[in-house]
């Protein structure tokens, strides 16, 4: 899937050390060259997401038998962020509105909050309230009031 600047791009960011949400910045034909963390601003070229790459499912399988040895070892813990980062995988992140209680909302649309950060509205449960995925897991959100 070709990228435009303002895609959300999942990927590997070396400051924070984890998979985070990327702001596609610029793009060449259909290359990405630049993309922004979303968490702690650093630009840089585009990385492949740990859970996609060998290292991490290494790591993550070294994770999960460390101290484990008279245990069975337990199937890998899910990241809830993983489920967030490719939902919203592509997805215009310069459409994203910033969430107040008075925002109108429909399936499908982004919003930016202060404190949970980037959130695609995943269902409209009642007529002022929405489910929100977020990178910690789902909220249910108030909207339309006001
Ligand atoms: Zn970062």
């Amino acid at each position: 899937m070709p990228y435009v600047p303002g895609n959300a791009a999942e990927g590997y960011c070396l400051e924070c050390k984890k998979d985070t949400v990327h702001t596609v910045l610029e793009v060449s034909g259909t290359q990405v060259r630049k993309v922004r963390c979303e968490k702690c601003g650093e630009e840089g070229p585009l990385r492949m997401p740990r859970h996609k790459t060998r290292a991490g499912l290494r790591a993550a399988l070294q994770k999960n038998t460390v101290g484990t040895t008279k245990r069975r070892p337990r199937k890998p813990k899910e990241d809830p962020g993983q489920t967030f980062r490719q939902a919203i995988q592509g997805k215009d992140l310069t459409t994203a509105v910033d969430y107040s209680i008075r925002v109108s909302l429909t399936e499908g649309d982004l919003l930016k909050h202060k404190s949970f950060g980037i959130g695609v509205v995943t269902a409209i449960t009642a007529s002022d309230k929405a489910t929100v995925l977020f990178e910690e897991g789902p909220r249910t959100m108030v909207f339309g009031r006001g």
